[in-house]
């Protein structure tokens, strides 16, 4: 009999495909399934779980006692309990590199709609209030030769790095837990303590994972040490900043611009201040979304699932202990 996998929230269709030629597979959207049965029943018998976004913690485990792999259809993996999962032997996978390009495009382009008011001119023009030339108030700022601090200079980092500097011109302050040579030699990158990065960047791009140390890690103390006329972009996850310290900040024009993909809570709640803030540009946490880099990490993800689940070692395996060789 084939073993059941259940993939939640989202995968691009040649994936699914793909695991239906080897697993019995079951569908849940991811909203609200822990109140339906027939996930729950499912649940009880699943080997594998592949998907987006939903939260596995040791309850959740309880009700999945023959779950062998998790396979996030991401790169972040802050809602997978990977202690929790490590201890009960459970194999959990993600998807780096792969939108490494893709994310780094997106952070620039919000970079860059965030500095030259890209949104708030679009909607100018469309709202039909160009008239006559523009008044200087509605201008922008220069992105090229600023200096732009970036905070977790991964995988992703490295290719922000490459595209500020060998594109832009941009200086790069980094800061990261560790130094990073190959940044350092490339882009000419120097490695900072937090707060002079803070102090010293024009632009500040933030995307480190979120863990329990990078939680809350930028708040009032951080927005109150950059500069008046800096840009602040969040790609990493909603909790790596206090988000009312940010909405203050901006409030208190003590930075002068925010780029947003992500949030505390998601999809954004209405009434969130921010979306009334016409120097705030926000989107819809999409840094890896466009049609190829989604179906290249639904194929890993799927990939690495079926590895888990015939006995071979999953390519991006987190918690390696978890594997055992036959
Ligand atoms: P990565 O290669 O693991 O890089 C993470 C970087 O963050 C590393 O340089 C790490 O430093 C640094 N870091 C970790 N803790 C830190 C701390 N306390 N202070 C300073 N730096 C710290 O990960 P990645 O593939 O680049 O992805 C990074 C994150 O981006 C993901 O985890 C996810 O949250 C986010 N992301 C968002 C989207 C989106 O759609 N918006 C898409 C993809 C990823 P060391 O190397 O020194 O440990």
């Amino acid at each position: 009999m084939k073993q059941t996998v259940i993939v939640t929230n989202r995968i691009e269709k040649p994936a699914l495909e793909k695991l239906e030629s080897h697993f019995n597979v079951t569908f849940f959207t991811g909203s609200d399934d822990l109140n339906n049965q027939d996930f729950l029943n499912d649940l009880k018998i699943a080997k594998g779980l592949i998907g987006l976004f939903i939260e596995i913690d040791a309850d959740f485990l309880d009700l999945a006692p023959n779950l062998k792999i998790v396979s996030t259809i991401s790169v972040g993996y802050n809602h997978l309990d990977i202690k929790e999962l490590t201890k009960r032997g459970i194999m959990a996978t993600h998807t780096p590199d792969i939108l490494n390009d893709t994310v780094a495009d997106t952070m620039i382009a919000l970079l860059l709609a965030t500095a030259r008011r890209i949104p708030e001119l679009d909607r100018y023009v469309k709202n039909k209030e160009w008239t006559s030339l523009i008044p200087t108030e509605l201008y922008g700022e220069d992105v090229h030769h600023k200096t732009l601090g970036i905070i977790g200079m991964g995988r992703i980092g490295h290719v922000i790095a490459q595209r500020a500097n060998l594109g832009f011109d941009m200086p790069i302050l980094y800061n990261s837990r560790t130094r990073k040579p190959e940044a350092e030699e490339r882009f000419n990158a120097k490695h900072l303590e937090l707060d002079d990065l803070l102090k010293q960047s024009d632009y500040i791009i933030l995307i480190t994972p979120l863990t329990e140390e990078t939680e809350g890690m930028i708040g009032k103390r951080e927005f109150d040490l950059m500069k008046d006329t800096a840009i602040f972009i969040n790609g990493s996850r909603g909790a790596t900043i206090v988000e009312n310290d940010l909405i203050q900040a901006l409030n208190d024009k003590k930075i002068k611009a925010a780029g947003l993909d992500v949030y505390n809570e998601e999809p954004v709640e209405v009434d969130n201040p921010l979306l009334k803030m016409n120097n705030v540009v926000t989107l819809p946490h999409i840094g890896s979304s466009t049609l190829a880099t989604e179906l290249a990490m639904s194929m890993h993800a799927t990939e690495d699932a079926i590895r888990g689940l015939t006995g071979q070692k999953p390519k991006s395996l987190i918690n390696n202990e978890t594997y055992k060789e036959k």
